[in-house]
């Protein structure tokens, strides 16, 4: 299909059965009618979709232009996780009961510091990541990124985010360290590290070269992943879809790592490797170690933890070293 077609890819699922498509249909009429078809006619695509692939293939009908489709997508699905994961941190903030869980417990943001950050994060939406968000549809094209139904297998959705996980946190830990060296601490990253003890909506707070930088560990491993699938036949190819869950997930951690809080039923509790608030909240605290975005093991093989205990313990260890070699 061109890049530049106007007319949704998905459109056969309603045209195969012969639905006329009037102009003005709405969201829920043709989610309807993908509903009646799929009850009706057990030979029609959409009797064998599920619920989540019907709304997704409505979506692109109604839209009827894909790339108007998958930016919209793209962009409301960032602002409604984003924001929508911020706001019970914000409104936990109000709540005094949960102060046993803060990390920092004297430092809880005031309403004036969060409103300021809410409104400068919407502003680097707006103007940073709104145009590569458009762009997505032409690339995926390009690289066969499928956005047609059913979805793939959960088992292949499942080993593609668990990859993409691994290497956006990589690509973080080297790039955050980088960037907490002399020049481009001074003139990039400074920006993020504005709030020594971070809450929900700080996780977005950064200058605008690193949220790109960092952006290009997100996006870019779905892109290269599609490339090489495009190269070599034996790996699945990539969908929309499994790259939509996979930037909500990696939402949901970035802003959880920035909530303050350590629940006793938070995630790393019971995965030991998952990074989380309490190793983000110490890289806040002390400005130094943890660089990691997901994960532990890339601080814990490297030697770069955070917090005084591991200070004091890498501080042992050099002195141990020092004392060998003067033996
Ligand atoms: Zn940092
Ligand atoms: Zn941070």
């Amino acid at each position: 299909m061109s890049v530049f077609d106007k007319v949704s890819s998905l459109q056969h699922l309603l045209q195969d059965a012969n639905t006329t498509i009037p102009d003005s249909i709405t969201y829920g009429e043709i989610f309807n009618s993908l509903q009646h078809l799929s009850q009706t006619d057990p030979e029609s695509l959409s009797s064998k979709l599920n619920l989540l692939e019907k709304l997704w293939a409505s979506w692109y009908i109604f839209i009827n232009n894909d790339i108007l489709a998958t930016g919209l997508l793209f962009f409301l699905t960032h602002e409604f996780m984003y924001f929508g994961r911020c706001l019970p941190w914000f409104i936990i903030d109000q709540i005094p009961y949960f102060n046993r869980w803060k990390l920092q417990p004297t430092k809880i943001p005031s309403n004036k510091e969060q409103w300021e950050c809410f409104k400068a994060v919407l502003k680097s939406h707006l103007l940073v990541e709104a145009l590569p968000i458009w762009l997505f549809h032409p690339l995926c094209s390009t690289l066969n990124i499928s956005i047609d139904v059913p979805f793939p297998a959960w088992q292949t959705m499942l080993a593609q985010i668990s990859f993409f996980f691994f290497c956006e946190d990589m690509w973080h830990y080297w790039f955050h360290r980088l960037f907490h060296w002399g020049w481009f601490y001074k003139n990039i990253h400074k920006v993020h590290h504005k709030y020594a003890a971070p809450f929900g909506f700080a996780a977005e707070y950064a200058h605008p070269a690193e949220v790109m930088a960092l952006g290009i560990g997100t996006v870019g491993f779905p892109v290269l992943y599609a490339f090489l699938a495009t190269k070599y036949s034996s790996l699945p190819t990539l969908h929309l879809f499994t790259i939509t869950i996979w930037i909500c997930l990696r939402l949901l951690q970035a802003v959880d790592s920035h909530s303050g809080y350590d629940f006793p039923w938070s995630l790393n509790k019971f995965v030991p490797f998952w990074a989380g608030a309490e190793h983000h909240d110490l890289h806040h605290h002390y400005f130094i170690g943890n660089y990691a975005s997901s994960f532990r093991w890339f601080d814990y093989c490297l030697g770069t933890e955070s917090g005084p205990a591991h200070k004091d313990k890498r501080e042992r260890e050099q002195r141990l070293r020092a004392e060998r070699k003067t033996q």
